[in-house]
Formats: structure tokens, sequence, C-alpha cells
């Protein structure tokens, strides 16, 4: 794992050092007050056994502007793409080949000082952790369109990817789980009338031949899969419109036969298809698409990840 420390305005020298626990007090900030944020992040290995991110730099940025937010210094960015780099060559060989196959990358960084004061702490710990992975869902998800629960609210802060706005989506989650869902869709905190964020997902409705997704606010976070998926919708000349997506035009859409599909997009899973969705007592169901968009764009990514095809973005890292 990667460490580095922050005290009396500067990060100190980093270092990786074998994963292990490490011994904190108590009274640890981040305990009390969740100044913490983190990203999510993948390496891959092609065929020829070459390891590749993805558009690690949209993460590091991210990262900053998640930790400007909970009011964290900013780490450096060169330092930050050097980490990842030396940490993944060091840890390459726990990559497996294949799809669905990949390192997560999880950098993170937490408030360290030691005292119950709330208020922004003068001490952090900078740290990338990492482990193999596979795919994260399989298959087609249920999702229950949340009616009372928030995630995130104008103002606040869904849009950086801090620990607290997933601690809340914890128990609002567990209910939608019992209630025989995977997953929520989170709508605005205001009416609960427009769709916005699908758990650690962004989310895409297909109506006719045209892809609507939420555009990124306050609430939303700025999905590296999502924008990349309106840019090769883009160069596939298939319409994609970021706009505010009414619950109600949704419901008529699949009234009408006109909503062909709805999935979300990540980087745990890159897309996830959405086969049946709930609101209120009734559930709708989706068709399986014979020119199903998450198939096509779930390929046309996963072939740049795993450098099967041109890259003609320059995504591949
Ligand atoms: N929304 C939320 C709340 C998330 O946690 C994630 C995962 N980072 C996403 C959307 C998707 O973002 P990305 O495509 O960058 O993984």
């Amino acid at each position: 794992m990667f460490i580095c420390q922050y005290s009396e305005g500067s990060w100190k020298l980093p270092k990786i050092t074998k994963y292990e626990p490490f011994e904190v007090d108590p009274s640890l900030r981040v305990f009390h007050y969740g100044q913490a944020v983190f990203e999510g992040m993948k390496a891959y290995k092609d065929e020829e056994g070459r390891t590749w991110m993805f558009r690690p730099m949209e993460n590091i940025k991210r990262f900053n502007i998640s930790s400007k937010r909970l009011d964290i210094p900013s780490f450096p960015e060169d330092v930050f793409l050097s980490a990842l780099e030396k940490l993944i060559a060091l840890e390459k060989d726990w990559i497996q080949k294949g799809e669905g196959n990949a390192l997560y990358i999880r950098p993170f960084v937490i408030a360290t000082d030691n005292n119950i004061m709330a208020n922004s702490s003068s001490a952090y710990k900078f740290m990338i952790i990492c482990s193999p992975v596979q795919s994260y869902y399989s298959g087609s998800i249920k999702v229950k369109i949340e009616q009372h629960y928030s995630r995130s609210a104008n103002g606040g802060y869904g849009y950086a990817k801090a620990s607290g706005n997933y601690a809340g989506q914890f128990y609002p989650t567990k209910i939608a789980i019992e209630e025989g869902f995977q997953q929520i869709i989170w709508t605005d905190s205001e009416q609960h009338e427009y769709l916005e964020e699908a758990g650690t997902m962004n989310i895409f409705f297909r109506i006719h031949n045209t892809l609507i997704t939420s555009p990124t606010s306050d609430r939303i976070l700025d999905g590296i899969t999502r924008n990349s998926i309106i840019a090769l919708a883009k160069q596939k000349g298939i319409k994609a419109e970021e706009r505010a997506i009414k619950l109600q035009e949704i419901l008529e859409a699949h009234h009408k036969g006109t909503l062909k599909e709805i999935f979300g997009t990540g980087t745990a899973a890159t897309i996830t298809p959405v086969s049946t969705f709930g609101y209120q007592s009734n559930t709708y169901d989706l068709q399986e698409q014979q020119d199903s968009y998450a198939n096509m764009f779930k390929q046309l990514i996963t072939d740049i990840q795993y450098n099967r095809a041109e890259d003609s973005f320059g995504w591949r890292y």
C-alpha cells in the first residue's frame, strides 16, 4: 500500500509498504466527523500481459475536487499518478487476464488529528490500497425509485466521493433489498420527481434511440464511465442528452412502449442493465433489446480498457 502523511501544511515523504494494519487513536477525527474522501479505479491486463489504467487523470482530478469540498488539502497530481504507476507495477501479478478481471484501486484520504473538535483536521493520511476483482454485479438488476430518502441535496456534497455519502445510502438500500430490489434510483431531494443516480452508478434511459442522463450537479457524481459513454455515443451518431429526467416521462414512455432500456454506469461493473424498476407499489419490466445499447457500450468500453480496440480518445494509460 501507498502512504503519505500530511501535517504542518505539507505532504511528507511518501512510501510503499506491505499491506498491514496500523494503530490509531480513538479520537481520530475521521471516526467522529467523517472527514474523508476516496476514489475507485481499475487496472486491466491485455492478452499480451500488459497492464492498463483507464483515464486515471480523471480520477485524480475528481479526488481533489472531492477533497476541496471536504476541506482536505489536495494531493499533488503528479505524485498521485506516479504512486499509481509504482504500486500497480509492484502488484500487477495479481491481475488476471480476461473480461471482468482487474485490479481494483482504492485511493483515500482521512483526517488524522487526535482530538474530538468539530472542525477541519490539520493532519491527514493519504493511502492507496488495491485488490484483484471480478466484475461487481453480474447480469441485470431490479431497482427501486426512491420516494422518501435522499442521497444528496442542493448545496450538499453529492458530487464528491465522500465517505459519508455512502454511509447514508446503506439503510435505504437495505430497505430496498428487503423489498426485493438490488439498488435504488435516487430522485431529487425536493419533490422526488426527477431520476438522478443509482447506488454507486450514474443512470441512463433509452427512449426510442435517444439516450438521456441527468446533468451533473451538486447532487450527482460526475462519473467517468458516464462521461465516456456520452463521448462514445456521439462518436457512434447516437443522440445523448444531458437533461433533467422526470419520473413521469419515464412512466409514460414505459406505458407507450418507447422506453427501451435503463442502465447504470460505473467503474465497478462498467454497465449494469436494469430489468425491472419499482415505483410506489408497482413494478415495471423492461424487455431485452436485440440491439441493446447497454451491451454495445459495454463492449466498446471494455475493448478499450483491455486493449482490444483502437483507442481514438486516448483513454488508455
Ligand atoms: N455515482 C456514484 C455515487 C458513484 O459512487 C460512482 C462510482 N464512482 C459513480 C456514480 C460512477 O462513477 P465512475 O463511472 O467514475 O466510476
